[in-house]
């Protein structure tokens, strides 16, 4: 009899080979979504200079003062983004960058800003993220989505609240580069049996700036930027923030917190 991890093993190598062969032929456009285009929703007030305080039961992973919480997803070395001013900004030399503590289903709230003198245009512009799960070294995992889409087209699965190449944003709820954007976001973990096949796939409800953006999306497996997504089983993950690799000045974020849920 085989062992758990042995099985778990097989049937994970086997999904990415069988992932890597139906990607083989395939080009990222393949999986682009450029209609129907999301309505505008010009969200409510702007938010406040100074952040508002978590819930009582949040663990924090950034209030302006330190990295304590993150590593750097490459090596697990400390973190290099930018502590300044009580924001957090993005290295894009230093990487992507991930929580010490792994979570399964979890409330998460976030907010981010893309610069005033934000360049670019499409993914090239203000192209960050936050990996809901991190499964792996550089973008492996489940992606919702971060870019300026105030004034900016690209594929709708690519627009700011998408889960990237599945679901559009039910709404654009973007405001303009220089302000404060919040993310709350409620993440349910896929499960797997024993044998590494999917039991429960993973679900995101998701609000932009207050507005419902996913509305209990159910995903097909982890984000892809070529090819179809797949799953691979794991446990618990680390929440990931993206350092994209666009010429356009780096966004910031501030306000970090995630409240543990337990399974539905
Ligand atoms: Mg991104």
């Amino acid at each position: 009899m085989k062992t758990l991890a042995a099985a778990t093993l097989a049937t994970a190598l086997a999904l990415a080979l069988a992932g890597a062969a139906s990607s083989q032929a395939m080009k990222p456009e393949d999986t682009e979504q450029w209609t129907p285009v999301p309505p505008i929703v010009t969200p409510g007030a702007r938010l406040s200079e100074k952040p508002a305080a978590p819930p009582s039961d949040a663990i924090v992973l950034f209030d302006g003062r330190n990295l304590d919480q993150w590593v750097t997803t490459r090596d697990k070395s400390p973190a290099k983004w930018l502590v300044s001013g009580g924001v957090l900004v993005v290295s894009k030399v230093g990487g992507n960058i991930e929580t010490k503590r792994r979570f399964r289903n979890y409330q998460l709230h976030l907010e981010w800003r893309v610069p005033k003198d934000v360049t670019g245009s499409g993914q090239a512009r203000g192209n960050s993220g936050v990996f809901l799960a991190s499964t792996g070294p550089g973008d492996a995992g489940y992606e919702l989505q971060i870019l300026d889409s105030y004034n900016n087209t690209t594929y709708v699965n690519g627009q700011a609240g998408s889960l990237y190449k599945q679901y559009p944003p039910l709404a654009n709820a973007m405001r303009p580069p220089g302000d404060w954007q919040t993310y709350d976001v409620v993440w349910t973990a896929p499960t797997f049996a024993a044998d590494g096949a999917l039991k429960t796939p993973a679900r995101v409800t998701a609000f932009h700036n207050g507005v419902l953006i996913q509305n209990d999306a159910v995903l097909s497996g982890e984000t892809l930027y070529i090819g179809k997504p797949v799953y691979r089983p794991y446990a618990d993950a680390p929440i990931k923030l993206q350092a994209h690799g666009d010429p356009s000045p780096p966004l910031s974020f501030r306000n970090i917190w995630v409240r543990e849920l337990a399974a539905p």
